[in-house]
């Protein structure tokens, strides 16, 4: 069995971890700080704080923009559920927006209308979510456009992106919005097991991220309400959380860091050998946007209904039981129970991630396929889809 992804560890990535495992630090230590300042690097953010999760970011993201109770927070209506939690936990609500058909990212004119529309009903969102669906960066200029033209904050979540470029600038440099978040979860870009960060170039979310990752306790004079009592002293200023990452897995992230474009080299070039093999078969393409690199987290296609006499799950089923460990990236949400629950959201809305649902596959792709697995999923995608044409 093929599988649509999978994490790839080196011996020199095993040793980083070790090494670790002998030091003085197993969590706290120089690791976590050496990471972050990697991931500046790398981007291009002035300030990268690394934590336990994507979530964990997400969280941290809304909670250092103030989203609270009475407050509403935007995002794509396809997405992972992680993207929207976070408006949860700060005890705001949701709403979705539907998605553009190409590039399954949120689709800009239906922003800008529900924009129009939530500022005449006084329902204007605190926070919109952009998600880099697959890899592929949104379209950042225009979204923050709306942005700042609605005073709405913009958080990036880059958890399929890192290693991306939209027009000439790295994912996470947040260039276009006020925080990003990656994710490193074993079948993302770069893993650190588990992990997450939070980039920005705004000092004071950084400073309020960084605080809310460890308890919202400070030993920093500066941000205390008393006088420090002697070296010992430390104060709770916030309620935060334990979301710190470990040295363990800051050191595999740095590690697999190291490797991350010829990940996305590989990545994009197993994209470009499905999209040639693919091109007569009765399917939608995933297409890159001029001027952007997806990380291509995913390669997701969409299904030719009108070309193919079976529905989605006769064609998953068929590639599943011919060895291909296909995969439907994302149930959207408002198909959720607990989404459905809390929003009652109406699918009609949502023609766009409707029809994108009965039609989305997951075919496999990660940078340690083999050329003869990569020969595999050509040949069993055209033989199966093959199978099915009208
Ligand atoms: C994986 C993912 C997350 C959550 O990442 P974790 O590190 O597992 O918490 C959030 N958003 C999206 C779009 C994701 O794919």
């Amino acid at each position: 069995m093929i599988p649509y992804g999978r994490q790839s560890v080196s011996e020199e990535d095993i040793e980083a971890v070790v090494e670790v495992l002998r030091s003085d630090f197993l969590t706290q230590g120089p690791k976590v700080s050496e990471f972050e300042n990697t991931l500046c690097r790398y981007t291009g953010a002035e300030y990268s704080i690394a934590v336990n999760s994507a979530t964990s970011a997400l969280h941290l993201s809304c909670m250092a923009l103030d989203l609270g109770a009475g407050d509403i927070l935007w995002t794509s209506a396809v997405t992972f559920v992680a993207s929207a939690n976070c408006a949860f936990y700060c005890g705001a609500t949701v709403d979705l927006i539907d998605i553009d058909p190409a590039t399954y990212n949120l689709n800009v004119n239906d922003l800008e209308k529900k924009l129009e529309h939530a500022k005449a009903s006084g329902r204007l969102p605190k926070i919109i979510v952009a998600v880099h669906m697959a890899g592929q960066p949104c379209e950042m200029k225009a979204i923050k456009a709306l942005a700042d033209r609605y005073q709405v904050s913009l958080i990036e979540d880059a958890s399929h992106a890192i290693g991306a470029t939209y027009q000439n600038g790295k994912v996470g440099a947040c260039a276009y919005s006020d925080l990003t978040v990656f994710s490193f979860h074993p079948v993302k870009i770069v893993t650190s097991g588990e992990g997450g960060a939070v980039l920005t170039n705004n000092k004071q979310l950084a400073k309020r991220v960084e605080l809310l990752r460890s308890h919202g306790v400070t030993r920093d004079v500066n941000d205390m309400v008393n006088t420090s009592e002697g070296d010992w002293y430390y104060e709770q200023v916030s309620l935060g959380f334990n979301y710190r990452i470990t040295d363990i897995h800051a050191a595999l992230g740095i590690s697999q860091t190291k490797r991350l474009d010829e990940f996305v080299a590989r990545r994009n070039h197993i994209a470009q050998s499905y999209n040639q093999a693919f091109s007569d078969l009765p399917l939608k393409l995933p297409k890159v946007a001029n001027g952007n690199i997806s990380a291509w987290h995913l390669y997701i296609v969409r299904l030719d209904l009108e070309q193919i006499h079976a529905d989605r799950k006769q064609v998953f089923d068929a590639l599943r039981a011919n060895g291909l460990h296909v995969n439907v990236h994302y149930i959207p949400l408002y198909k959720q129970p607990y989404f459905i629950e809390k929003l009652g959201v109406d699918a009609s809305r949502f023609p766009e991630a409707e029809q994108y649902y009965k039609e989305a596959l997951t075919l496999p792709l990660y940078p340690s396929m083999s050329q003869a697995d990569i020969d595999c999923v050509i040949e069993t995608v055209g033989s199966v889809i093959g199978s099915f044409k009208t």
